[in-house]
């Protein structure tokens, strides 16, 4: 099968190698749709590590059931399925409560020793394969991690009926952030934008004051729209320093913080530890998914939550490197990007 092989810092090279066998517990997935993701950029780029080169990776996909490990799976053949990127040991504390991504003797698919999506086949426990609604493309089945991840973060938090929310990002994070607490009964939402062209996106995502950060003051503007009070929910989807700290300073004494964008450990900032105490925040961390894969895609299905246009470049799999560039440069109108093994 076709696969592309990181090989080190920079380097990708597209081989044919021996297509994956299914031990019992898995299914064979035919990859159609394999979504790029920042993190994969990083890793590319030497300035994150999760796991050694060589391998393939690709943590975010969608495929075609075309194999299984032992008859009992055999109802899984032929289905369509994203593949959820945690992989659980099955019996300890975090696994038997639904939080695998938890588990100290787990895994993620795509990462080391997981072979990924950036390949025609792969093979994957069942318990990572869930099924597509009817009329979801692979497409979009490919970038769900991507939106499973901000969704199940608001499962985790909640949304009091008509609560202010500040969501700060408007990448696939922020934009999921606002269908997600649109869909939880959240009053006023104000969305962050750092270009002009952002701010249809965030308003079709459901925010009700858009703020272009670059041109306009964030904290007058949320101060206006909130009474003077700051937001009761403040999200950061962005995790740059600035939006780490107006996350703080923005939120409502008494309101939630959630932190969602993970920051550059270089350049990490100061955080305001006695504004924390002093307006009484609670600060949630959350990051990977929550056991939120299956309401996601009925939520999908019932057009709740819509992803479709998060999909704004496609291109073969021998082109992961331009795709790659585009995560990291993001052009005019990026959202998200995927991959087609077999085009
Ligand atoms: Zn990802
Ligand atoms: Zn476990």
């Amino acid at each position: 099968m076709k696969a592309m092989l990181w090989e080190g810092q920079n380097r990708l090279r597209m081989v044919d190698m021996p297509e994956p066998e299914c031990e019992r517990n898995e299914l064979k997935i035919k990859v159609h749709s394999a979504g790029v993701c920042t993190t994969d950029a990083h890793i590319i780029h030497g300035t994150f590590r999760n796991g050694d080169p060589p391998h393939v990776l690709g943590h975010e996909i969608a495929g075609e059931v075309i194999q299984t490990g032992h008859a009992g799976l055999e109802s899984w053949l032929g289905k369509r399925v994203v593949v959820e990127t945690a992989v659980g040991c099955g019996v300890c504390e975090h696994c038997r409560s639904g939080n695998k991504h938890l588990c100290a003797n787990g895994g993620e698919i795509g990462f080391p020793p997981y072979q990924g999506g950036y390949a025609q086949y792969l093979c994957v426990p069942w318990t990572c394969a869930h099924v597509m609604p009817v009329g979801m493309t692979y497409d979009e089945g490919a970038i769900l991690e991507a939106v499973a991840c901000p969704m199940g973060a608001i499962r985790r938090i909640g949304v009091a009926f008509g609560e202010t929310v500040l969501v700060q990002g408007a990448g696939v994070a922020g934009l999921s952030f606002l269908q997600a607490v649109r869909a939880a009964s959240a009053g006023k939402v104000i969305a962050t934008v750092t270009r002009e062209s952002k701010r249809e996106q965030a308003a079709l995502s459901g925010a009700d004051v858009v703020v272009n950060v670059a041109t306009e003051d964030l904290r007058a503007r949320v101060l206006e729209e909130t009474g003077g009070k700051g937001a009761e929910l403040s999200i950061d989807a962005a995790g740059a320093p600035g939006t780490l700290t107006d996350a703080v300073t923005l939120c409502a004494a008494r309101g939630r913080v959630l932190l969602y964008g993970l920051p550059d450990e270089r350049s990490l900032p100061a955080f305001p530890v006695p504004e924390i105490i002093l307006r009484q925040l609670t600060v949630l961390g959350v990051t990977n998914n929550e056991n939120v894969w299956e309401p996601l895609l009925a939520m999908i299905a019932r057009g709740t939550v819509r992803i479709r246009d998060f999909v704004t470049h496609r291109y073969p799999l021998s082109a992961l490197r331009e795709a790659i560039e585009a995560v990291s440069s993001r052009p005019e109108g990026f959202i998200k990007a995927v991959v087609h093994p077999w085009e």
